[in-house]
């Protein structure tokens, strides 16, 4: 199957209220035309340099969200038009992202991660601590950040129940947050799932998948 089969096939299937990011690291441009020449405008990267040089070859229609780990010294490349930034898992990169947001005169929406898997490199947040973050003081001074969800990455096994419990988990703890609203602060999306766990991401309640290899095939580089 083609990239623009895969696209349509998954596109098919998914719920309205769910939106297909099409996670493009390392691949090349030629693989991301051919995604974007059947309509999706949606693409993941996880190097910002790497970003950086894809949106400066792609149309200019392109909502480029940041699915990696970031590095703060980075954040001013991409300020000036990433459209969400999905791995924000502490207040000093929080104030990096509203430091150079405020540089180019926008507001970056962000999402929390949190952490679900067992797996001890997963980054994120603990359920805890993301209440204690959204608590502080220092978030209010925030003004040119706002944080639209969370994210969370399942650990990567077959056990359907373990995938299960970890989705159901960070549902909870989103819909434990959807009442709280602030000028900086409101969850609407809820990014889980990617190429082999998103049907069950989205039972439990995902507006927001990342699939790469399902869409452009395997990669040889993590
Ligand atoms: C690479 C990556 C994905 C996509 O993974 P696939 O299994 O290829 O779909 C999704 N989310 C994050 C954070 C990633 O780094």
């Amino acid at each position: 199957m083609s990239i623009s089969e895969n696209i349509l096939k998954i596109k098919s299937k998914l719920p309205e209220s769910v939106a297909l990011v099409a996670v493009s690291k390392t691949k090349p441009i030629s693989d991301l035309l051919e995604a974007y020449n059947v309509g999706q405008r949606i693409f993941g990267e996880n190097k910002i340099q790497e970003m950086v040089s894809k949106y400066n070859e792609m149309p200019k229609d392109i909502a480029w969200h940041m699915i990696g780990h970031i590095q703060r010294n980075k954040v001013k490349y991409m300020a000036p038009f990433v459209n969400l930034i999905h791995g924000v898992d502490s207040l000093r990169l929080l104030t990096e992202i509203n430091k150079q947001a405020l540089k180019n005169n926008r507001i970056i929406d962000c999402l929390l991660q949190v952490k679900i898997a067992t797996e001890e490199n997963k980054f994120g947040l603990l359920e805890n601590e993301v209440l204690n973050f959204i608590a502080s003081e220092e978030i209010k001074k925030f003004k040119n950040i706002k944080i639209v969800g969370l994210m969370g990455m399942a650990t990567f096994t077959d056990n359907q129940e373990q995938l299960q419990k970890e989705f159901e988990m960070l549902k909870c703890v989103f819909d434990n947050l959807t009442h709280r609203k602030s000028f900086n602060f409101n969850l609407k999306t809820l990014s889980m799932g990617m190429s082999d766990d998103y049907p069950i991401a989205i039972k439990n309640g995902s507006t927001m998948i990342r699939v790469g290899s399902l869409i452009f095939g395997k990669r040889t580089l993590a």
